[in-house]
């Protein structure tokens, strides 16, 4: 198949509060260390024929996003009382911009795969709606309380999936027109619409987590898929002049002072060696390479997004943080006081547990630059785990 020209947008629906697991969203549940929702954002967000991909979560959820998987992935959009108005709001935060063709999909389906992403989209050539689904396999009986009250005929029922894929402007449409009716999935709308629905083949493994066995498969096939993983770790190390001002950046944070740290960025030092780290622990270069102070874009930039978009390439290439380790070297200001506050705020960014994050200071006994207070220096390291095949 030749490269496609259309533009194409993906949704992912992860609006649910999900009351099966503790209280916590389930999207936000871990799945290999990584929270639900992130699985299928960077699957659809790598994807060479998508161009940007819209998260909706709810409302309560929204908040800044601390660290975009992708730079295709807009910023979240609040979902709706209901899944079906939550798909509403994605489309419609499109709808600016419209792309020709759209997938929607559950973040609930964390292990989507690039082949049925693939599938969908080549069959959208051919329709304007379509869906991946699996022959339904169990025999199906119809039950009055725990009494089995008779046996339907499976043949030809299908189990539907997500990604749905569609023409844009079809299911908007659509989506608009019967906002009032509650219907299972964005196929429902279409066929209500009038349009076809074209079936793909869904894949045994993109299941729907609906409980906590379900995680407990879904991390089964994870881990087994994989294979077996290595640790790998890279350091970085930063410096940045210090001259008068009113507060330094240091581990996303600001430290009231009588001065700052000099640079085209915001010139967290403590963020730029972590960035450095990360780059290196998959060989991908350095920060200047990346983000050159050259670049308009950076001048004061928060380095939060330097960080973000580190993390973003080490996921590309399969690896995924899990620990930091920072040591910043100055006189002043005191680390210590604001030490729970960075680690907080790294653990935020880096979607790390806490306790995976460490901050340490130390002082060079007024020796050298540092020591003299004309700067700050940071070093750091960043552990990933990376498939052992190097793959
Ligand atoms: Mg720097």
């Amino acid at each position: 198949m030749t490269a496609s020209h259309t533009s194409t947008a993906a949704v992912v629906v992860a609006g649910g509060a999900g009351t099966r697991f503790g209280g916590e969203p389930k999207q936000f549940r871990r799945l290999a260390g990584k929270p639900l929702l992130v699985w299928s954002l960077e699957t659809l967000a790598s994807h060479p024929e998508i161009d940007r991909v819209q998260l909706v979560l709810p409302s309560e959820n929204l908040g800044p996003w601390p660290a975009a998987p992708s730079v295709k992935a807009r910023s979240p959009v609040a979902g709706g009382a209901t899944r079906q108005a939550s798909v509403r709001q994605g489309l419609e935060a499109l709808a600016g911009d419209p792309p020709a063709r759209v997938l929607i999909h559950d973040a609930a389906r964390p292990l989507v795969s690039r082949a049925l992403i693939g599938r969908v989209l080549a069959a959208l050539d051919r329709a304007p709606a379509v869906i991946p689904a699996l022959p339904v396999r169990d025999t199906l009986k119809r039950a009055e309380g725990a009494r089995v009250a008779g046996t339907l005929d499976r043949h030809g029922l299908f189990g539907a999936q997500t990604p749905q894929g569609f023409a844009f402007d079809a299911i908007l449409d659509a989506h608009r027109r019967f906002a009032g009716e509650e219907m299972t999935d964005d196929a429902a709308l279409a066929e209500a619409a009038g349009l076809p629905v074209h079936l793909v083949e869904g894949e045994m493994r993109n299941i729907k987590i609906t409980t906590p066995g379900d995680l407990e498969i879904a991390e089964a096939l994870v881990t087994r898929a994989a294979g077996p993983e290595i640790s790998v770790s890279g350091q970085g190390f930063d410096v940045h002049r210090l001259v008068p001002g009113d507060g330094v950046w240091l581990c996303g944070i600001k430290i009231p002072a009588p001065f700052a740290l000099l640079g085209h960025s915001d010139a967290d030092c403590a963020l730029h060696a972590l960035t450095d780290a990360v780059l290196g622990a998959i060989g991908a270069g350095d920060i200047g390479m990346h983000f050159p102070p050259s670049d308009e874009r950076w001048r004061g930039a928060s380095s939060d997004q330097f960080l973000s978009r580190a993390l973003a390439l080490a996921g590309a290439a399969g690896a995924r943080l899990v620990h930091a380790d920072i040591t910043i070297i100055c006189e002043r200001p005191k680390i210590a006081p604001h030490r729970e506050a960075m680690r907080a705020r790294v653990a935020e960014i880096t979607r790390l547990p806490v306790a995976r994050v460490s901050i340490k200071a130390t002082t060079t006994e007024g020796l050298g630059f540092a020591g003299r207070g004309e700067g700050i220096a940071a070093q750091a390291v960043a552990t990933v785990r990376i498939s052992a095949s190097g793959a």
